[in-house]
């Protein structure tokens, strides 16, 4: 049965082979989401080895944040573009575990894990995760979870407030707008914590501001921001 089963898989593929969700040629053998050539080539931010003073600057004199570990080199049109979109708007969140996973082995090989004893993915508003049906950062975080073996939470971290889009304002506004959207709902779990914020992709970094803000606040020891992705 299992010996059909895989016949007719191999059969579908032929027909219907599943792209990589990175370069959209068709995935073979083994390969799952991203092919094995995008997984080895993708480009990479190195943010473990060397820190991005221009990312480590979007929150300089604002926030103290511990690291800003970014995984890739986010540029318009490229393979990493394509993989966020899948993301966010094509109901694949098996792109963001698969992602997660990937950059936990890397952030593993820099001991990583032994720096943060809790992941926390930055949440969606309710309405949003409805629309959307799962949250992309939450996603990411089940990926960084199995490979960095550090565990994470969906319910600690929670947006209250529905914020409108950022990118059309100034950089007080910004803050403004979503100063006070989250809330800590158990602080007694995250107290003294070393806290891996998880984010899909750093574009200003108010939304992840504001969300440092209230860990701290609510006794996080330290916070390090963590995403798949940034423009710098
Ligand atoms: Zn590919």
């Amino acid at each position: 049965m299992v010996a059909i089963k895989r016949v007719w898989n191999d059969l579908l593929d032929l027909f219907y082979p599943n792209p990589c969700c990175a370069c959209d040629t068709p995935l073979v053998g083994n390969e799952e989401v991203i092919c094995t050539q995008c997984r080895l080539s993708l480009p990479r931010s190195n943010s473990h080895l060397i820190e991005i003073p221009s990312l480590a600057d979007k929150f300089a004199g604002k926030v103290l944040v511990k690291s800003v570990y970014t995984f890739l080199k986010f540029e318009k049109g490229n393979r990493v573009q394509r993989l966020l979109h899948h993301l966010k708007y094509n109901n694949r969140p098996d792109v963001g575990q698969t992602l997660g996973r990937l950059y936990g082995q890397e952030l593993r090989t820099a001991r990583v894990n032994d720096q943060i004893d809790l992941l926390l993915p930055i949440p969606l508003h309710s309405r949003k995760l409805a629309q959307r049906g799962y949250n992309q950062s939450d996603a990411i975080a089940e990926g960084l979870s199995e490979t960095l073996a550090v565990d994470w939470s969906a319910t600690l971290l929670k947006r209250s407030k529905f914020t409108s889009t950022q990118t059309r304002k100034t950089r007080m506004e910004r803050f403004e707008n979503v100063s006070g959207i989250f809330d800590v709902t158990e602080p007694e779990q995250i107290k003294e914590k070393r806290i891996g914020l998880v984010d899909d992709v750093v574009t200003t970094g108010s939304t992840l501001e504001s969300a440092i803000i209230e860990l701290l606040n609510n006794g996080a020891k330290e916070v390090s921001v963590i995403t798949l992705a940034a423009a710098y």
